[in-house]
């Protein structure tokens, strides 16, 4: 556990070894410094900026109370980013404010671990993509924009690999996830940064394309398309090529649950399908 004094003017005026040793910094450089300095670039926990007055030990020190586990991070002058859980603590002598008193431990390690298993959750292993639940989380936060904002646009592409079972029985397994892969990859290339690409389930995907009109989106699911059915995908023994389907379902205000456009994106996949595959439908019902 680190430990700094703060006088009332913000700069250091003890520290023990911990902090010395966490903060990367000796008792030397830490002394005189306001916990406001530039040379912490302190960061928030989403990774903004943290102004110097919002600092634990500052916000104490101008408010008079208590601050309780802030999660932040500072640079080390070797250049390693630490992430700190602080609190700080007003000392009063005689009734007044007399100094504050900050503590600390490094968290960089479990923050860390933290984010790797918030990334896992919502990602699909093989592809890299994100998964089902991260695609549902997101298509849930659009429909609730577009409530809020009826006249925006959000379209769904659903996305299904054609005779991807005979890619398995004539190439092995392994090529078959190639193809997973490879597909994956187009997709991501083909759709801009505020797009999301998930893996619905098997050989199938979901792409959501937000501020995106039914038009728009059949556009770029035939582009999609022909790329796929363009590119020569490399595997153990040789290259192998696939095309694929796709339904466009385009997400209206007027949906009261998810279910109806994720049903209407399918029933176009359907129709492509039955149009013979490597083909693009989209869902007829006005928006
Ligand atoms: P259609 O053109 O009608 O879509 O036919 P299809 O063969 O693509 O569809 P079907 O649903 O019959 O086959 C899907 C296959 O996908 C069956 C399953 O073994 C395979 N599959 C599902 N997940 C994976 C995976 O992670 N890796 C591999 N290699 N194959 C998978
Ligand atoms: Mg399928
Ligand atoms: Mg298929």
């Amino acid at each position: 556990q680190g430990v700094v004094y703060h006088a009332l003017d913000g700069r250091i005026t003890a520290a023990n070894p911990a902090a010395e040793r966490i903060l990367g910094r000796s008792l030397a450089q830490l002394l005189d410094h306001t916990s406001g300095d530039p040379q912490w670039r302190a960061l928030r926990e989403d990774g903004t900026p943290l102004a110097d007055t919002d600092h634990p030990a500052m916000v104490a020190l101008r408010t008079g109370r208590a601050v309780d586990n802030v999660v932040m991070g500072v640079q080390r002058p070797d250049g390693r980013r630490v992430w700190l859980l602080v609190s700080a603590m007003p000392v009063r002598r005689d009734g007044a404010l007399a100094e504050v008193f900050a503590s600390f431990e490094d968290i960089s390690e479990r923050l860390e671990l933290a984010r790797e298993l918030r990334r896992q959750a919502c990602t699909d292993e093989l592809t890299g993509v994100a998964n089902r639940r991260r695609f549902m989380e997101r298509l849930q936060a659009e429909h609730e924009r577009l409530l809020r904002h009826p006249h925006l646009q959000c379209a769904l592409l659903a996305l299904d690999i054609d005779h991807f079972k005979q890619v398995n029985d004539t190439h092995g397994h392994a090529a078959g996830d190639a193809v997973l892969v490879e597909v994956a990859r187009a997709m991501r290339l083909a759709t801009r940064q505020q797009d999301l690409v998930a893996r619905w389930g098997g050989e199938e995907f979901m792409i959501l394309l937000p501020d995106t009109g039914r038009a728009e989106a059949t556009a770029l699911a035939q582009r999609l398309r022909r790329q796929v059915q363009s590119a020569r995908i490399a595997h153990g023994a040789g290259v192998l090529g696939v095309t694929v389907s796709i339904g466009v379902g385009a997400l209206s205000s007027a949906d009261d649950a998810l279910e109806h456009v994720l049903r209407r994106a399918d029933r176009a996949l359907y129709r492509a399908k039955s149009a013979g595959r490597n083909a693009v439908a989209a869902d007829g019902e006005p928006a």
